[in-house]
């Protein structure tokens, strides 16, 4: 044996950024497609990229390995709506080898649900455990609206499905003034009734939209002072290095999320970083900085010059967002759909 037996590959030492966070945790956007047009997210008419700009699924699998190799632990898979993208489940099944070996933990999803029905039991077999998926109402015709045409009933099947195929389910909804904020409670009613986590999001300003944010945006304060004028919550210690702060709700019995970058900065312990699907890496979900990995890949670089290209972006990941939804202009130009939320 010698000395350097049991030292870590070059490749395997973890990635930390400039601020001393370790990152652990990608979420990889596979696709900037969606078959819904949620108000919050997307304009109601879209250009979407065009396919020669979008990583193939080798390349995908390329860049998400090449994390997994400098220490990543989580994968996130999201878009658009991740369960669109052709090829999706071949991508996860390609990833979950990293799950045979340890080096990677956990393999999720972020789905919109519409096509969880088609793909949980496929999903569940390749080695996924839980999902996220959004749903922002109990009402049809607000989900319709919301969603810009799509259909609730569809989604609602699609969490039965997942739960049927053993997948653990969580729900996002996003908070949104004069929409939902009256039915939140049902809403977590709702979940928890059914063994669900939910975790409710503040609206970010990201990307160009038609309705004005200062409209949508309701404060998880606020959300949190209503909810506590009837029910107990109880803090949890529970840290996943992620933006939520969880609660146990002592009456539904489940656990409750609240996601809250504009009332409370959660930057400090941020341990992730973004992929889009055209391989831009984000090391910030609020800032405008970016690194081209797709050119880096495609000049035919080398997997030892492909981890040094990501450590150099790891290494001027910044402090922190500065959203502010009072802003004429959103925080960043691109939309979460192409970021990846
Ligand atoms: N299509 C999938 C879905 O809806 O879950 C995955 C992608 S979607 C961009 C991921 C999450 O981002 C969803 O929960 C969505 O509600 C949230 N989201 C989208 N735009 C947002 C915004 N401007 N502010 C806050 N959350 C947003
Ligand atoms: Fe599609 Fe998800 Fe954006 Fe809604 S939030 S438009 S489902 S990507």
């Amino acid at each position: 044996m010698t000395p350097y037996d049991d030292m870590a590959p070059q490749g395997r030492t973890p990635l930390i950024d400039g601020f001393g966070r370790t990152v652990s945790y990608l979420r990889l956007s596979v696709t900037d497609r969606c078959d819904l047009r949620c108000v919050y997210c997307m304009a109601e008419h879209m250009t979407f990229l065009p396919k020669a700009e979008v990583l193939s699924l080798e390349e995908l699998d390329r860049v998400a390995s090449a994390f997994v190799d400098l220490g990543t632990k989580k994968i996130r898979l999201t878009g658009g709506e991740p369960l669109m993208r052709k090829g999706m489940l071949d991508l996860v099944r390609r990833l979950a080898r990293h799950l045979g070996t340890g080096a990677l933990e956990e393999l999720t999803l972020s789905t919109n649900g519409t096509r969880l029905r088609e793909f949980s039991g496929q999903l569940a077999e390749a080695g996924v455990r839980r999902v996220n998926v959004s749903m922002d109402t109990l009402k049809p015709d607000l989900f319709r609206r919301l969603t810009r045409g799509g259909d609730l009933a569809k989604v609602q099947d699609g969490v039965a499905a997942a739960q049927q195929a053993g997948l653990s389910v969580k729900i996002n909804a996003v908070a949104l003034k004069g929409d939902n904020a009256a039915e939140l409670p049902d809403l977590i009613a709702w979940a928890h009734g059914r063994g669900c986590d939910i975790t409710l999001i503040e609206t970010m300003p990201m990307g160009e939209i038609e309705a004005d944010r200062t409209d949508q945006y309701l404060s998880l304060k606020d959300v949190r002072r209503q909810l506590e004028s009837f029910w107990t919550l109880e803090d949890l210690p529970l840290n996943t290095g992620g933006p939520a702060r969880y609660v146990r709700v002592a009456e539904t019995g489940g656990r409750l999320g609240l996601i809250t970058p504009l009332s409370h900065n959660f930057c400090e312990a941020c341990n992730r970083v973004r992929l889009t699907c055209t391989g831009a890496l984000h090391t910030c979900l609020g800032q405008d900085d970016e690194t081209d990995l797709r050119a880096v890949i495609r000049a035919g670089a080398t997997d030892a010059e492909l981890a040094v290209a990501i450590r150099a972006a790891i290494a001027g990941k910044p402090k922190g967002h500065d959203f502010e939804i009072a802003r004429a202009r959103p925080a960043v130009a691109r939309h979460m759909s192409t970021t990846g939320g």
